[in-house]
């Protein structure tokens, strides 16, 4: 006799549609089953008489209620409820399981075994149909929990890497990929306080590549802008110490921040990058220094003291900048 539903109850089907497999060996409970589930039009049927292909049946029709018979030729029922429980696909799949009769022990071994209800066959269509909706909609809300914490884990896993790009976007000069202006005033800041608190020598270089507008005016700004990536290459390689950051500080001026670094350090350092600069023989026609691109290079060593902020270190570095470009350029000076 089909049932009358009501809109709450259609609705409330409809957002859980039910699978079911039966499992059992007689065709008359197939058939039985079937009949008793046919005028369900959110329960859809399977029916599997051989127990052997029990398994592969459920991993293929991944059902949402197993409707299993327990006592069958070659492998009984409770063997296939272990089955089921040890697979990976079909682990979860709440199992009824069908027996002959009302049995204490058989129920108790079915349960351990891994199964979630007992039905006496036949049952009842109406408690047959009212089990089934309940088992199929748990196993639907616990699939959809799984996959709402998949989806979350994965958006926090993308937001952790979009951020982590971001940072390095805000940080970084789009040019040479050096650190920029920003993040070597956060850095110069942090490292300054620090050698202020450990009474620690804060080195600084600044790097300005000489008659720069002349390059861009001989050969266009361009072949300008591939001359500052190759400097901003050779300005990064020689920042060894894991403290060091290369930056560029603006236009064709590149600094790089040295901590606990002392003067005779900073120059041998500084000579390192000016000479490696020069042997790249960069052709430049109207090069005041000799017809290569070359770097005046500033330094200046502070153990920061009193009150004074980073700034004076810039500013110092800067006096020896200015100082070697007024001696001819292509030259190292510590203020
Ligand atoms: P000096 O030896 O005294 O440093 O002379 P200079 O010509 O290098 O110095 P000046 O400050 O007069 O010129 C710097 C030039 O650097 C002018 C500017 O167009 C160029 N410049 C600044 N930023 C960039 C850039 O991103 N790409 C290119 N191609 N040129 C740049
Ligand atoms: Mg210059
Ligand atoms: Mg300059």
């Amino acid at each position: 006799m089909p049932r009358q539903l009501n809109s709450a109850d259609a609705a409330a089907t409809h957002e859980y549609p039910a699978m079911v497999l039966l499992v059992d060996d007689q065709a008359i409970i197939g058939e039985a089953i079937r009949r008793a589930l046919a005028s369900e039009s959110d329960i859809d049927f399977h029916y599997c008489s051989q127990p052997e292909e029990a398994v592969t049946v459920a991993e293929r029709t991944k059902p949402t209620v197993i409707l299993q018979d327990l006592v069958m030729p070659g492998t009984d029922g409770l063997t296939l409820v272990r089955r089921y429980r040890e697979n990976a696909t079909t682990r979860d799949i709440p199992i009824i399981v069908l027996s002959t009769k009302e049995e204490p022990t058989m129920k108790s071994a079915a349960f351990a075994a891994g199964a979630n209800d007992y039905l006496v066959k036949l049952p009842d269509s109406i408690e047959l149909i009212a089990r089934i909706r309940y088992h199929s909609r748990s196993y639907l809300n616990l699939l959809q929990r799984d996959e709402a914490y998949r989806a979350l884990r994965q958006s926090q896993q993308q937001l952790l890497e979009t951020n982590l790009e971001l940072q390095r976007l805000t940080n970084s000069d789009g040019l040479t990929s050096l650190s920029n202006r920003r993040y070597f005033d956060e850095y110069l800041g942090a490292e300054w306080k620090r050698a202020q608190r450990e009474q620690t020598q804060l080195a600084l270089l600044m790097i300005d590549v000489d008659a720069f507008k002349g390059y861009n005016d001989t050969y266009g700004h361009v072949a300008g802008d591939e001359v500052l990536r190759r400097v901003a290459a050779v300005i990064r390689e020689n920042c060894a110490r894991p403290a060091d950051l290369p930056a560029r500080f603006g236009g064709e001026e590149f600094s790089m921040i040295l901590p606990a670094t002392s003067p005779g350090g900073a120059r041998l350092l500084a000579e390192k990058v000016r000479r490696a600069i020069e042997t790249l023989r960069i052709p430049h026609a109207c090069s005041p220094t000799g017809g290569f691109v070359t770097v005046s290079i500033g330094g200046a060593v502070i153990v920061p003291g009193g009150d004074a902020d980073f700034s004076r270190l810039i500013e110092a570095a800067d006096a020896g900048l200015y100082q070697a470009k007024r001696n001819g350029r292509n030259q190292v000076v510590m203020a």
